[in-house]
């Protein structure tokens, strides 16, 4: 079996009793009851007929100057109707946060509410132009800066930097400010070195990467945090920070936070957090009060704004007083005059705070993701500074709920309770033939999304599950009986085939994943498509 870089295994060979069983059933169409199988809509087109039929001119000159198409276009031609069943359909094969919980560890897959998508589309929010007159988006640039507030309130840091446009980003902005505030000190040549934990999302070690440092990684403890020891024999003076997630990606709290911020600024460097789970701690603890320099809210995770299939997300970054100068620009002020944005180190300076006056530059060519702030702000007004806090505890609350249900018949990689999310590892699944990734495949079967799996990398065989507040417990409850049902059936060891087969009522069975990734086609063509048929 060939495994990818993660230790998945990808290429699953098939169970062929269960193939054989399937056959039997094969309907005659492909199509599963009213679940039709598509094919892509340039085999399903005619390229000689199109849905409308345009006579060509007569008698008008051309005003194109011989850069006339002269070729094809080589548009698939469909009907109207048969052109909004293909993507209707399409559009029915994505799973949604709206039909069935999303586990997903580490993604924080909560419910958007209505109302938020509702303020978004206020013609006075959604049809904005980012070249407007500042005089004609008073209103915006206000949620704007009412979101800053909150956002600096929640965390306890002095200034924030709106524009990053995702968590990756807003780790990218933070590192920039970082490495900023060394050149200024004039030890750019000689900070190099970043700590990273070793359960830490991959983008933090790619963004450090990305901004010049070298990542040297620090080893977890037994109890799943930063190893204090380790991670103080690895100090000196050419370090440039850590980077720590807190709570981390075992889902859980580290508890020497204070002891590490205290130790790495000692010898001269910065404090960055990954912000990505502040759902586990907001309106409970203040970052600032730990000893952080720079972290990223994502606010596609932690303020409801929908995430997933590739965005918009949002990831403003909140700076320490020691950062605040580097900040990024654009940012929005009220000096009496009505709110405006400080475009300019100049523009920064003559506002007599430290914000921006040796700013690093831009992040993004206009000022964030607006349709996001929006959405994050109405949710923040709604719950109001108690319901955030509420939010966090029923999300610790029904995590814990899982791990302790599921702990029956599964194993945890680490003792105790969790934050918001719930690590498995596959202990329980040891000598039954069984794998985490059947085990996930079988969930689909069973009507799951499954959870992030082999994440984090220090766990072997990992399932992080992170049902946030969103769900109620007669849902929790569900989940919970599905998948100790499926881990009894693993662990009795006759049901190996069942596994290594699934998921059998998918529209496909098992995909090569790791081919996917690595040798993308991203375009149809029709020669390679004839080709690859011979
Ligand atoms: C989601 C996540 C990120 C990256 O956030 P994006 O918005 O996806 O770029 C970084 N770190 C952790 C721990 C995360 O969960």
């Amino acid at each position: 079996m060939s495994m990818n870089n993660q230790g998945r295994p990808t290429n699953i060979s098939d169970a062929p009793q269960i193939d054989a069983a399937l056959s039997v059933n094969k309907s005659f169409t492909g199509n599963k009851a009213l679940q039709i199988e598509e094919s892509l809509i340039f085999e399903i087109g005619d390229f000689n007929g199109t849905g409308v039929d345009i006579p060509d001119l007569q008698g008008v000159p051309t005003r194109l100057g011989g850069l006339e198409r002269n070729d094809v276009i080589g548009l698939p031609g469909l009907a109207e109707p048969e052109t909004m069943r293909h993507f209707v359909r399409l559009s029915q094969k994505n799973y949604a946060i709206d039909m069935g919980p999303f586990p997903l560890g580490s993604c924080t897959m909560k419910h958007n509410p209505r109302l938020n998508e509702k303020m978004a589309r206020l013609p006075g929010f959604g049809d904005l132009h980012p070249l407007q007159p500042e005089t004609s988006v008073q209103g915006a640039l206000e949620l704007i800066d009412t979101l800053a507030h909150w956002l600096k309130e929640l965390t306890g840091m002095p200034a924030v930097a709106m524009s990053p446009k995702a968590g990756a980003h807003g780790e990218l902005c933070g590192m920039m400010a970082i490495k900023a505030a060394i050149d200024a000190k004039g030890e750019g040549e000689t900070r190099k070195r970043v700590l990273a934990p070793e359960s830490a999302h991959g983008t933090n070690p790619a963004t450090a990467a990305q901004c010049g440092f070298k990542v040297d990684s620090i080893p977890a403890d037994d109890t799943g945090r930063v190893d204090l020891e380790a991670f103080r024999a690895k100090l000196g003076p050419d370090v440039a920070g850590i980077m720590v997630t807190n709570p981390n990606t075992c889902g859980l709290f580290e508890r020497d936070i204070r002891a590490i911020a205290d130790a790495v600024h000692e010898v001269g460097g910065y404090f960055y957090c990954d912000g990505a789970n502040f759902n586990a701690i907001a309106g409970k603890v203040r970052p600032g009060d730990l000893g952080i320099d720079a972290m990223h809210i994502n606010l596609h995770k932690t303020f409801s704004t929908p995430h997933g299939g590739g965005g918009p997300g949002s990831g403003p970054t909140v700076l320490s007083e020691a950062l605040a100068p580097y900040a990024p620009i654009p940012f929005v002020v009220n000096d009496g005059n009505g709110f405006r944005l400080v475009e300019t180190r100049a523009a920064a300076a003559e506002t007599k705070k430290s914000e921006g006056v040796d700013s690093f530059g831009r992040m993004t060519a206009f000022h964030g993701q607006m349709g996001m702030f929006v959405r994050a702000l109405a949710y923040m007004l709604s719950h109001g500074a108690d319901g955030i806090r509420q939010a966090a505890e029923d999300a610790v609350l029904n995590a814990n709920y899982v791990q302790t249900r599921l702990r029956k018949e599964m194993t945890t990689a680490f003792d105790g309770y969790c934050m918001h999310e719930a690590l498995f590892d596959d202990v329980f699944l040891k000598g039954t033939g069984v794998e985490t990734i059947d085990f996930a495949k079988a969930m689909i079967d069973e009507g799951y999304h499954p959870m992030t799996m082999y994440f984090p990398l220090v766990v072997h065989g990992a399932m992080l599950i992170e049902p946030t507040e969103s769900e109620s417990k007669r849902e929790l409850d569900l989940f919970c009986d599905a998948l100790l049902s499926l881990a009894v059936k693993a662990k009795s060891g006759t049901q190996t085939q069942m596994f290594k087969a699934a998921p059998v009522h998918a529209p496909f069975r098992r995909l090569d994943e790791t081919g996917a990734a690595r040798k993308p086609v991203l375009r149809w063509q029709a020669e390679q498509d004839s080709k690859a048929a011979e």
